[in-house]
C-alpha cells in the first residue's frame, strides 16, 4: 500500500480505537506505527490479520467483562508498553523482510491472541485457575494461573488469526501459526509463574504484580524478577513465538 494511505488507514483506525476506549493516548500513537509498518509492507492481507487480532481481543475485554481480578492489572486502555509487546516484534519481523517474516509475524500475533483471549475468556471461569506448575489453587488473576475454559478461549482468539492469516501464509503456516501461538501462550503462563516479579501490598494483605498497589502504598517484592512486568514476559513470550515462526517457515 502506499505510504501515504497506509499512514492515514492507519491514523484512522487508531483515532477511533482511543475513541472506543481500547487504546490510551501512547497505546493509539503505538499502534498506528505498528499500522503503518504491516500495512506498506504486506497491503490489505497484512491489515486483515491485525484487525482479527486487534479487533476480537478488544470486544471480549470490553463488551464481556469477567469478574474483577483479585490481581491488580492495568486498566483496559490499552499503553504503549502493552501494544508493543503484543504487536512490535511482528511488526519488526515485517520490515526485516526475508522468507520467514510472513510466518513469523501471523505466529507472533497469534500469540499475541491466545494469551489475551486466555485472560478475557478466563475472567468467567467458574472454577478458580491452577498454578501451571504446581495445580494448586491460585487467585483469579495470578500470572501462571490456568483454567480450560481460558485455554479454550485461547484457542478461539488464535484460530480466528490464524485463518486471517491463510491469504498471507497459507493452509500449512496457518496452522503452523496456530501451534506456535498456542505455545506462546503456554511459555507466558510460564514465565509469569516463574521469573516475573511478585509483589504483596502489606496494607491491604493482598498480592500485587505492581511496584505501587491500586491503593497507593508500595509493594513489597516476594519474588521473581522485580523489574520483570507482566509486559515484559508478553514481550518475551511474543519475541519467542515470533521468531519461532520465522523458524518454522
Ligand atoms: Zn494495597
Amino acid at each position: 500500500m502506499a505510504p501515504a494511505s497506509a499512514l492515514l488507514l492507519a491514523i484512522a483506525v487508531s483515532l477511533l480505537a482511543w475513541r472506543a476506549g481500547a487504546l490510551g493516548r501512547s497505546g493509539a500513537l503505538a499502534a498506528a506505527g505498528i499500522g503503518l509498518l504491516v500495512l506498506t509492507t504486506t497491503g490489505w492481507p497484512g491489515g486483515l490479520v491485525l484487525m482479527a487480532f486487534f479487533l476480537p481481543s478488544s470486544a471480549v475485554s470490553r463488551l464481556w467483562p469477567g469478574r474483577a481480578p483479585a490481581i491488580d492489572a492495568k486498566g483496559d486502555r490499552r499503553d504503549a508498553w502493552q501494544v508493543l509487546a503484543n504487536g512490535g516484534f511482528p511488526a519488526l519481523a515485517l520490515t526485516l523482510g526475508g522468507p520467514g517474516a510472513l510466518l513469523a509475524f501471523a505466529a507472533g500475533l497469534t500469540a499475541a491472541a491466545a494469551d489475551t483471549w486466555a485472560t478475557a475468556v478466563g475472567a468467567h471461569s467458574a472454577s478458580p485457575p491452577r498454578h501451571i506448575f504446581r495445580g494448586e489453587v491460585v487467585p483469579a488473576g495470578t500470572s501462571g494461573g490456568m483454567t480450560p475454559l481460558g485455554t479454550g478461549g485461547a484457542l478461539v482468539g488464535a484460530a480466528l488469526v490464524a485463518v486471517s492469516a491463510l491469504p498471507l501464509v497459507g493452509w500449512r503456516g496457518a496452522v503452523g501459526a496456530l501451534l506456535i501461538g498456542m505455545g506462546g501462550m503456554l511459555l507466558d503462563s510460564a514465565l509469569g509463574a516463574s521469573v516475573q516479579g511478585r509483589f504483596h501490598c502489606d496494607r491491604c494483605g493482598l498480592s500485587s504484580e505492581r511496584r505501587m498497589h491500586r491503593c497507593g502504598q508500595a509493594t513489597r517484592s516476594v519474588g521473581g524478577i522485580p523489574w520483570l512486568s507482566n509486559d515484559g514476559v508478553n514481550a518475551l513470550a511474543s519475541l519467542a513465538a515470533t521468531a519461532a515462526g520465522w523458524a518454522a517457515s
